[in-house]
């Protein structure tokens, strides 16, 4: 099937919907946030959370919440669902304010739950035209009941200015997200769609462009001429928590690299932006993914690798084998941990390669991208000591900057010694949920993962998962709490 995103400049010139008749005026904002599948996982733990601390950072003024789901749930039932998610919001300091609290407060007591099958035909659609609007339309469903309940809105009039929210998985294939990005384009706007990834929290994009673009000596050396490889890692120690439902058909591959963390590679690797506008940032971050493909040629055993935990000891907890966890199904041939080798084919990033890697069960938390430099062409004969490659740490969680140089250190002159400077970046004080529904709620799609972008990061790690599947890649082993198999590309040292 041809993309949806073939022809041409993106954006709203993309879709088969009526142009945005219902465009907000400068600085107004989303009036109410309809969250479907208001019962679910997602939205206890993560949604609810996040909008609480929005409103009560002062930054959602007027919101309206309503939740929707396919049970009938007593008003009761709904209103213990709020206090419990908003109960860290509700307390006084972090973000927090006197006002914001009052206003969480209101939100919460005039906040409505609703019965809605979405999947039957003209339900939802009758019941958004109750709703004051404009509206954005949170779609924390399972993806099959997403896929339906968009089908059945692009035969129905939505009402002017409805912002749809997707959540992740977005389409399992290209084809898959292909039609997806099909049936959205008949409901509304491209930048009236917001595909979610809260990896792609404001500060941490923000770090990324400000460290690269508003430093001559960096963006200067910030190419194939200076830079060995980057790598970016999200390793964790956290197991499947119960989750085999999803995980076991997702892996590591699907679950953090076709998305979260090639969306972070795209920022590393794009081209300095002329603004911070929506459609300048992501047309350069969608041009370097589509410059991108996992190895150099159809090698994929040389530049993929993936393994999988057995049983072992985190933090004095005992962790049971991965294939002795409930609802695991060997015949999966589940990885949870991946790493591949992506290259950028362009004049900056020939040859280097990114390495993504992501795993569970792992004894060490570590979030960062980690460029390598290259060696000085000639370290003048007579020094001694480490001849290190300089490194430049980017860490996403506490977000920070390390900078590892080797220098003439306080001992011998002639002995060089590893130092690091350090610095702490701005973090925003919501949480990741909460960064993402400001972006959703102003209405501004520049953190969220435009529709060629979607089917570009599927494009780039299929034939990874095809041979995968075909076990033309081994599945290695490791026990939980290690660092993983140690032959890997992705150096283990921190440093
Ligand atoms: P759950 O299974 O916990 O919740 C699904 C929700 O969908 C329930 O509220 C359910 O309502 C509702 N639902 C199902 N069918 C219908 C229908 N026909 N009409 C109306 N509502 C319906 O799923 P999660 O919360 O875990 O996941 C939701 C989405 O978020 C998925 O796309 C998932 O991939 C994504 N996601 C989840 C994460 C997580 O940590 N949970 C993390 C990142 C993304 P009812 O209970 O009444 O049947």
């Amino acid at each position: 099937m041809k993309s949806t995103f073939d022809s041409g400049p993106q954006s709203t010139s993309t879709s088969d919907a009526e142009s945005p008749a219902s465009a907000l005026s400068p600085g107004e904002r989303i009036k109410t946030l309809v969250i479907l599948g208001a019962s679910g996982d997602l939205t206890g733990r993560l949604l609810l959370p996040g909008v609480a601390k929005l409103i009560a950072s002062g930054r959602a003024p007027g919101l309206k919440l309503v939740g929707a789901g396919n049970d009938a749930w007593p008003a009761q039932q709904w209103q213990d669902r709020l206090t419990e998610s908003f109960a860290d919001a509700l307390a006084p300091g972090g973000v927090s304010t006197a006002d914001g609290i009052a206003e969480l407060k209101s939100v919460q007591a005039d906040s409505t739950y609703h019965q809605l099958d979405v999947t039957a035909k003209g339900v939802l659609g009758t019941f958004l035209k109750t709703v004051e609007g404009p509206v954005a339309l949170y779609f924390a469903l399972p993806p099959a009941v997403s896929q339906k309940a968009c089908e059945i809105l692009s035969t129905e009039d939505l009402p002017a200015g409805t912002r749809l929210v997707m959540e992740k998985p977005f389409g399992s294939s290209t084809e898959s997200a292909q039609d997806l990005n099909a049936t959205l384009a008949k409901l509304v706007p491209e930048d009236h769609i917001h595909r979610v990834d809260h990896f792609l929290g404001k500060s941490t994009v923000l770090n990324i462009m400000g460290l690269r673009f508003a430093n001559r000596l960096l963006e200067h050396s910030w190419n194939r001429d200076h830079i060995e490889k980057v790598e970016i890692v999200f390793d964790e120690p956290l197991t499947l928590e119960n989750r085999a439902r999803y995980y076991d058909h997702a892996g590591a591959g699907r679950d953090m690299i076709q998305s979260h963390l090639l969306q972070i590679m795209a920022i590393m690797a794009m081209e300095p932006p002329a603004t911070l506008d929506e459609e300048d940032v992501r047309s350069n971050i969608a041009a370097v993914l589509r410059a991108s493909n996992v190895g150099e040629g159809a090698d994929l055993e040389r530049y993929t690798r993936r393994a999988r935990y057995t049983a072992g000891t985190i933090a004095d907890r005992a962790v049971p084998n991965y294939l002795d966890e409930e609802g695991v199904d060997p015949a999966n041939g589940t990885e949870t941990l991946a790493e591949v080798e992506v290259f950028v084919s362009n004049w900056r990033w020939a040859g280097v390669p990114f390495i993504l890697r992501s795993g569970k069960a792992l004894g060490r938390a570590r979030k960062e991208a980690v460029v390598t430099f290259k060696p000085v062409p000639h370290l003048p004969l007579g020094f001694k000591g480490t001849d290190s490659p300089t490194r430049l740490h980017i860490g996403f969680g506490p977000e920070t900057l390390t900078l590892d140089l080797d220098v003439n250190g306080p001992g011998d002159l002639f002995t060089l010694d590893r130092v690091q400077l350090q610095a702490s970046l701005a973090s925003d004080p919501l949480l990741p949920y909460g960064e993402v529904l400001d972006g959703v709620l102003s209405a501004d799609p520049l953190l969220s993962v435009r529709g060629d972008t979607a089917e570009e990061c599927w494009r780039i790690v299929e034939p990874t998962f095809a041979a995968w599947k075909a076990n033309e890649v081994p599945l290695e082993d490791y026990p939980a709490g290690s660092l993983g198999p140690d032959n890997w590309s992705t150096s283990n040292d921190e440093s």
